[in-house]
């Protein structure tokens, strides 16, 4: 019996790797996608002879390592080609992301993605959570996270994702980690639900 497959994304700064490790503690898998797309952009042969012959062999260094750096300055701000190479990695990810699903053996799993509503990967899984968080909180996070980037870098970014009030529109259930209300508590409770639907199911 295939686990129950729960989605969970957010916004920039939301919270999601936080609540997700939440989840972690209570012996549930995460599949964090982001992570993973990474990992088999230097892994995946089948997706690194694709973005060699679409962003030529410079798209990788000597020792076989992915050139960020190239990578970057050649798909940065052509929105195109940054879909393409989205077109790439997806189907990979996906697959990967199957084969991992199979090999879990608890009532219910987690797929963390910070875009998987814009990637359209969430059709596919059971039930869909968000982690909401509002605009300031947010910024004040990832400046604290991540020293290395700007308040209008970061905006930039919360530009270009969905706003969060179409993500809480489109979900069936919303974490709120907006400092108001305890996190483990609803992480505890979203937890029981899943863990009895499952049951239902096998039932
Ligand atoms: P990204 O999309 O960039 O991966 P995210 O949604 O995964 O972001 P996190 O990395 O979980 O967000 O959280 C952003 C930062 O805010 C982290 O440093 C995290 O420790 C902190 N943070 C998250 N939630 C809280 C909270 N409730 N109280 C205090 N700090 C928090």
């Amino acid at each position: 019996m295939r686990p129950l497959q729960i989605g969970i994304t957010g916004g920039i700064g939301s919270g999601k790797t936080l609540v997700c490790k939440i989840f972690a503690t209570l012996g549930i898998p995460v599949y964090d996608a982001d992570s993973r797309a990474k990992a088999l952009m230097t892994t995946d042969g089948i997706l690194i002879s694709a973005i060699k012959k679409e962003f030529g062999e410079l798209s990788y260094k000597t020792d076989n390592t992915l050139d960020r750096e190239y990578l970057g300055r050649t798909v940065f701000n052509h929105e195109e080609r940054l879909q393409t190479l989205n077109n790439l990695v997806h189907p990979r990810v996906a697959e990967d992301y199957e084969g991992w699903v199979t090999r879990q053996q608890t009532p219910y799993v987690l797929k963390e993605a910070a875009l998987l509503f814009e990637a359209g990967s969430y059709k596919a899984l059971d039930r869909i959570i968000v982690v909401s968080a509002p605009l300031y909180i947010r910024i004040r996070r990832v400046l604290g996270r991540d020293r290395h980037r700007t308040e209008e870098q970061v905006r930039d970014i919360i530009s270009r994702q969905l706003p969060e009030e179409e993500k809480v529109r489109m979900a069936d259930f919303v974490i709120y980690n907006d400092e108001s209300q305890l996190v483990i508590t609803q992480v505890l409770e979203l937890h029981h639900k899943f863990s009895t639907m499952q049951m239902k199911r096998t039932q």
